[in-house]
């Protein structure tokens, strides 16, 4: 269904926002003018956000930030995650969105997690025919960023 992305992204900062000011970290969401409501499956959305915005949490030190932006590209509506958080060294970055696939083991035992909160945010992107991406600097942060395009066509969702 038609979706304003702001409603989403609001929610998601809101549902958030406890667990942040417990690692007195902040969230704050920007949505470009004029962005367009985007056909989508939104508990699938919604679970595909948490999925970011819990990564974007659990891999940040106290103090960081979280940033949840939304604009309009020729591809369709272009939404990030992004965080200030430890990042991701390079050469782990290319098999990020395998599933189980977590950075050095000892580093991810400690935080708990089973490695499958990418895989299945990339398929839920999938899903709504998009494309989804991961930027990071270790030590510096982390944006994911995905794609909803605004065409439905043979669509992997009702
Ligand atoms: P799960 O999501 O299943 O609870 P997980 O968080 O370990 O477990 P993914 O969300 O798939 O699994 O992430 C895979 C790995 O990528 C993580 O273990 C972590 O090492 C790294 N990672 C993911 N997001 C970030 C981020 N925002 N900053 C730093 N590292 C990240
Ligand atoms: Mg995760």
């Amino acid at each position: 269904q038609l979706t304003p992305i702001i409603d989403v992204l609001e929610e998601v900062a809101d549902r958030f926002s406890f667990q942040m000011q417990q690692k007195q970290m902040s969230i704050a969401v920007i949505v470009e003018r004029g962005v367009p409501e985007v056909p989508m499956d939104r508990d699938q959305i919604d679970q595909l956000l948490d999925n970011l915005v819990s990564n974007a949490l659990k891999y940040s030190n106290e103090g960081g930030s979280v940033t949840l932006a939304a604009s309009l590209t020729e591809k369709g509506v272009a939404i990030s995650v992004e965080d200030t958080g430890i990042g991701i060294p390079k050469k782990d970055i290319e098999r990020i969105f395998e599933r189980f696939y977590r950075v050095e083991k000892g580093r991810a035992r400690s935080m708990g997690g089973t490695g499958l909160g990418l895989s299945i945010a990339r398929e839920i992107v999938k899903a709504h025919g998009g494309d989804i991406e991961l930027e990071s600097e270790f030590g510096k942060g982390t944006r994911v960023t995905f794609i909803l395009p605004l065409v439905q066509e043979e669509r992997g969702y009702s």
